[in-house]
């Protein structure tokens, strides 16, 4: 216990300083002579008063005090030291003449640290000395060290207890840190029971918190979880609560230790990343990944149950071009109240129970019941029970119902409908992608038929809805490999006996097949993926472009077809012009043909991407023209340049009288306008000379060449051997039909 060697523990710090106190001189000199000689430093009183005088100045580390001494003795020095505030820590060591328990008692209850017995054995006195200010030191540290964990408490807002059990075992003390006081808004010296504590737990969660409890301390459990309290001043908080059980001696459960933490801020952040995680910041419904989890949930209840999960998927109709027409502000306004009247039409629970669900109750499954958002216009229900498909019939029923009533925004009235697909655990499938897959096949059947509308999977269409889904995919790899390719189809002036340029026509190369763009075109379309495929288009057209310009020494502008996505980028200009940029070619070697029904369906987001287009001088040209509704006043104010008749009229040219009309008066109304006109599908030499006899001169058709790959139609032209020369235009009026075919694409007549 004892170290002899002096002040090993002492840091290298100056050697302790010892007041002395005692009446008898003799003693006094010998004890700090021999008390010098292990290292101590020595100041000396010779009675009790003389003692407390120089307490101040001499600051000493540990005081020797002999108890026995004429006027005030040592219990009493003692008792007065301690009341100064300095020095009611100082370790004081009371020499007593006797060993009896009498004086010991006394020296303790006056306040001293130890006693030791008068000797002569100075060694034993100084290691006891060292003991003592060891002790002293080591409390202090504790002391400090003590405060500081408070302050550090405090800071985290924590604070420690202990819970001792009674002994009839039935109940128990509480007894709470000044720290942990605080936590609840108790103040230092204020009592805080357990029953004091479960009353500040609100009603609702104290039932759980109480059975929590019981089962903790029926097994001798570690306890941790999180509780709401409110707290005297009326704020609610989450208080985390930690605790280890401890044992005594003979291995029972006496109590439990732990720790208590004011979370709420934590929680409070942590809840809002969880939000973020789980919901979806437009609506406030739960996004894709909180509904996949609701539905695991209540397939593996429904598994043990026996019961059947029902989920619907909602789709809204036309949603893109309410969208594309209102903007995207009104656009997310009207989700918002689609969201809202959806959310209506189920018993749907906000609530996050991730980790938590079981503690809702017996029927918490039915919590899991929501409408959530799987972005864009899709919106899904979980049912979490159903009785059989009419009860999920019903709910989508409603749904149905509820957006019939028009719903204003963007200054308007809008009358939203909706395609919902449903599929049913176990009937439909037994997992969240089968259902998800399923539902999905169901609501594309709905689309197909109609929309506005609500249906049942069934196995019958499922074929349907995993090929598209695999032409889907195959279609992406398809952009990526590269598998898509461009065949071309010459656009010949009659009239001047020349190529005038090309239209360049996408196929997928999928193996060994050739597929036809009618066959993916428009999946594509419906996908978003005509998007990247178009600026693959534009780019392969501008490659091409500069290859021929290389190997025929001649600039073919190349027209490409354009869906109306492609014109939503407020980038498509830039995106062009680098294209052009890139393999060096002019604006005018692109023409860009947008069909006259999706220049018309989407005229206002349109029109300003076609003037920037014009401004840089790239041409526009109106395809399938006279299919569509054209405001034909209208059509002189846009920005375009070529009309191109749809090939329906052409191929009735010279059967029916009719068709002659409506391309005559296509063939007037272009002239009117300005615009230049073309002809597509021209198959024979009667369609030809029929046009040629209206006026129209500019044609395309299979009657010339029929679309074929980059190599074949180099090919062609050069076989062509096209007059490059404009011929008179009087000796072009008279120009034999059959000789300017021949001219123009010779081998084909
Ligand atoms: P479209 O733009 O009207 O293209 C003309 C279609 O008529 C082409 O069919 C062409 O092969 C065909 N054709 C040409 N001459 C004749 C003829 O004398 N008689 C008949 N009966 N047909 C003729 P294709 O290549 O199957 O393309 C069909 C449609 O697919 C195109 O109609 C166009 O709307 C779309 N499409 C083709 N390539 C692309 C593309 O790269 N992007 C986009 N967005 N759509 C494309
Ligand atoms: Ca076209
Ligand atoms: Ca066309």
């Amino acid at each position: 216990m004892s170290s002899l060697s002096p002040f090993i523990d002492d840091h290298g710090a100056e050697p302790p300083k010892v007041l002395l106190v005692d009446d008898d001189e003799v003693t006094l000199m010998l004890t700090a002579a021999a008390l010098r000689d292990h290292g101590f430093q020595i100041a000396e009183a010779a009675s009790g008063e003389q003692a407390l005088r120089m307490l101040a100045q001499v600051a000493p580390d540990v005081i020797v005090l002999d108890a026995l001494m004429p006027g005030m003795d040592g219990f009493a020095t003692c008792e007065a030291l301690r009341a100064l505030p300095a020095f009611e820590n100082i370790p004081v060591l009371m020499l007593t003449g006797l060993d009896d328990d009498a004086s010991i008692n006394r020296a303790y209850r006056a306040g001293a640290t130890d006693f030791f017995v008068k000797s002569t054995q100075w060694s034993l006195l100084s290691g006891r000395l060292r003991y003592l200010l060891r002790a002293s030191r080591m409390r202090l540290d504790l002391e400090r060290h003590k405060a500081r964990l408070g302050r550090a408490q405090d800071l985290a807002k924590m604070g420690s207890f202990d819970w001792r059990r009674s002994a009839d075992g039935r109940g128990g003390t509480l007894l709470m840190s000044p720290e942990g006081l605080r936590v609840f808004g108790f103040g230092p010296g204020e009592r805080l029971g357990l029953h004091t504590l479960l009353r500040m737990v609100p009603a609702e969660s104290r039932r759980n918190f109480v059975r929590l409890l019981r089962g903790v301390l029926a097994h001798s459990s570690v306890l941790a979880t999180d509780v709401p309290v409110t707290l005297p001043d009326t704020r609610l908080r989450i208080v985390h609560v930690e605790a280890e059980p401890e044992y005594n001696e003979h291995g029972q459960s006496i109590g439990y230790t732990g720790i208590v933490q004011d979370v709420t801020e934590r929680r409070t952040a942590e809840d809002r990343i969880k939000h973020l995680a789980n919901f979806d910041p437009l609506t406030g419904l739960p996004n894709r990944h909180q509904l996949i989890w609701r539905t695991e949930r209540a397939l593996q209840h429904a598994r043990r149950m026996g019961h059947s999960v029902a989920l619907l998927l909602i789709d809204l109709d036309r949603f893109k071009n309410i969208n594309d027409t209102l903007g995207h502000t009104a656009g997310d306004e009207l989700l918002i109240e689609v969201a809202r009247r959806l959310r209506g039409c189920v018993r749907h629970s906000d609530q996050i129970m991730e980790g938590a669900v079981e503690a809702v109750g017996p029927a918490w499954h039915r919590k899991l019941e929501a409408v959530g958002r799987l972005g864009g216009d899709e919106f899904v229900a979980l049912l979490p029970e159903v009785g059989d498909q009419r009860d999920a019939e019903r709910v989508a029923q409603r749904m149905l119902d509820v957006m019939r009533e028009p719903i204003f925004v963007g200054g308007g009235e809008w009358v939203v409908t909706a395609s919902i697909g449903i599929a049913m655990y176990p009937r439909d499938g037994f997992d969240v992608a089968d259902l998800m897959r399923n539902s999905d096949v169901a609501m594309y059947a709905v689309k197909n038929q109609g929309k506005n509308a609500a249906a049942l999977y069934s196995p019958m269409l499922a074929g349907r809805g995993r090929e598209r889904l695999e032409l889907e995919s195959a279609l992406h790899k398809a952009l990526e490999r590269e598998d898509l390719v461009l065949h071309y189809q010459p656009k010949v002036d009659v009239r001047a006996a020349r190529v005038v340029g090309v239209e360049a026509l996408m196929r997928w190369q999928r193996g060994a097949v050739l597929v036809p763009p009618g066959d993916f075109i428009p999946l594509a379309e419906e996908t978003g993926l005509i998007v990247p495929m178009s600026e693959w288009l534009l780019r392969e057209a501008a490659r091409q472009v500069k290859a021929w310009q290389l190997s025929l020494g001649q600039s073919l502008p190349i027209a490409v077809n354009m869906p109306t996505r492609i014109f939503e980028r407020s980038d498509l200009v830039e995106r062009i012009h680098d294209a052009l940029g890139h393999y060096g070619v002019a604006p005018s070697s692109l023409l860009l043909e947008i069909t006259e029904n999706n220049l018309m369906k989407n005229l206002q987001d349109v029109i300003p991407s076609l003037h920037r287009l014009t401004e840089i001088g790239i041409e526009v040209s109106v395809d399938d023209f006279g299919t569509g509704y054209s405001s034909l006043a209208y059509l002189g104010t846009l920005p375009i340049s070529e009309v191109k008749i749809d090939k329906a009229f052409v191929r009735e040219l010279g059967i029916a009288q009719k068709g002659a009309a409506v391309v005559a008066a296509i063939i007037a109304l272009a002239r009117a306008l300005g615009l230049r006109v073309i002809a597509e599908g021209v198959e024979s030499l009667r369609q030809l000379d029929e046009l040629h006899r209206l006026g129209c001169s500019l044609m395309q058709g299979y009657q010339f060449s029929r679309p074929v790959p980059a190599a074949e139609f180099e090919q062609w032209m050069r076989d062509a051997q096209l007059p490059r020369r404009v011929p008179q235009l009087g000796s072009a009026l008279e120009l034999d039909a059959a000789d300017a075919a021949r001219a123009a694409g010779g081998r084909f007549v």
